[in-house]
């Protein structure tokens, strides 16, 4: 695939955008990566790769959710990140914290056996690097192909896995993500089912806002996500049409009270800033880019 780099301000934030002329098979793509460093590439990188062009789930807050075009291969998920890896300054052995997520554009369960397929391959060429998937627990795909994922987990020890859960009772959610998901009950279960099987701790990611934020919200998510079992993530909402850095800067000391209360309640707690993607647009949703050429695609039609 042919690809562009889109630099941020911030120098540890690139975007990278891949972009594939239709064949007699396939439908044209364009999707893109993000690599992050910390400090140096050597003390820790970052790579989220997308696993569909497009996005069939529809989360209102997300700009590449509105129309999908079709299912990525291994061998294209696998690009992203090769390609990206060609970009950073140290051997990828000497990276000290390694993580690929499979988390910029597209539902991973979605599209299971390619992501599970791009694994097998990443695990083997990048044996220090945690493979995180982030899923928004797709009602039926989560199921059907959820003990295939404990198996893959359990033979590649890298594997993590992140849910977006974002609001602590199902009908707030429900607004958030329109297409059908699974309960948050169920997430629970099936995080659970994860840990008990790998021995590791699975993830929720929670965009903090103010409808979202009260006690009664934390005593909903300690129904669901036994703070024993679940770390955290808590994150900004990611409006496509808003400033991310404004949003940031609002939301900061909404997030950093939550974070408190939580901590309070017994979780585990990292909060995620995206730094440095308000001017390229490098949050999910917000992919520039991307939008651009999705509007092209869709005056095609
Ligand atoms: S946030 Fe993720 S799951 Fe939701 S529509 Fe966007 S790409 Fe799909």
């Amino acid at each position: 695939m042919k690809h562009q780099i889109f630099k941020s301000t911030d120098t540890n934030v690139s975007k990278f955008v891949f972009e594939k002329e239709s064949t007699d098979t396939d439908k044209a793509i364009a999707v893109e990566a993000v690599l992050y460093r910390y400090n140096s590439y050597r003390e820790r990188t970052v790579i989220c790769c997308s696993t569909q062009c497009g996005c069939p789930v529809g989360c209102t807050f997300c700009g590449t959710g509105k129309f999908f075009i079709r299912n990525l291969t291994a061998t294209e998920i696998v690009e992203q990140v090769d390609t990206v890896l060609k970009y950073i300054d140290c051997p990828t052995e000497e990276i000290r914290k390694f993580q690929i997520m499979f988390m910029s554009m597209g539902e991973p369960f979605l599209n299971y056996k390619a992501m599970e397929e791009a694994i097998i391959i990443l695990s083997g060429k990048y044996p220090n690097a945690q493979l995180l998937v982030s899923t928004s627990g797709p009602l039926g795909q989560i199921f059907w192909n959820f003990d295939k994922f404990i198996t893959l987990s359990i033979q590649h020890k890298q594997v993590g896995i992140q849910f977006s859960v974002h609001e602590s009772n199902d009908e707030s959610r429900a607004r958030l993500i329109p297409t059908s998901t699974t309960s948050l009950q169920s997430i629970g279960y099936l995080g659970e089912k994860w840990a008990e099987s790998t021995g590791r701790k699975p993830f929720f990611n929670y965009c903090v806002h103010s409808g979202n934020s009260s006690q009664q919200n934390i005593t909903e998510l300690l129904d669901n996500f036994n703070p024993n079992i679940w770390e955290c993530t808590l994150s900004v909402i990611c409006e496509k049409d808003n400033s991310m850095k404004n949003e940031i800067e609002k939301q900061i000391d909404l997030i950093q009270d939550f974070a408190n209360r939580m901590t309070n309640a017994g979780y585990s707690i990292r909060v995620f800033n995206p730094a440095g993607q308000d001017d390229i647009g490098g949050g999910c949703g917000q992919l520039w880019y991307f939008q651009q050429w999705l509007n092209q695609q869709k005056r095609k039609q």
